[in-house]
């Protein structure tokens, strides 16, 4: 599986280094043409346990959707591995 990074967090990585070629480091950095991304949004299965079908479905704590849960929601993309808050 492919991982992508930030290009300011790698320029500022680099930036702080003391090290020769640093400067062609950063030029070649800048060159990459950047990936066709977007952020993962995390959230989690919220709510009271909703039978659908047979299956159990839950809300979607980021767009409030009453969905089968899994580990992604099938509404708004958002990955479910954001952890409990104590209320
Ligand atoms: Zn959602």
């Amino acid at each position: 599986m492919a991982e992508y990074i930030e290009r300011d967090r790698a320029l500022q990585a680099i930036e702080g280094m003391k090290r020769p070629g640093k400067s062609l480091v950063i030029m070649y950095l800048q060159e990459i043409k950047a990936a066709d991304v977007a952020p993962v949004r995390h959230g989690r299965w919220i709510g009271e346990e909703v039978d659908f079908h047979g299956s159990t479905a839950m809300e979607c704590s980021c767009c409030h959707k009453v969905r089968i849960i899994d580990e992604y929601c099938p509404n708004c993309g958002a990955k479910m591995d954001e952890k409990d808050v104590m209320t």
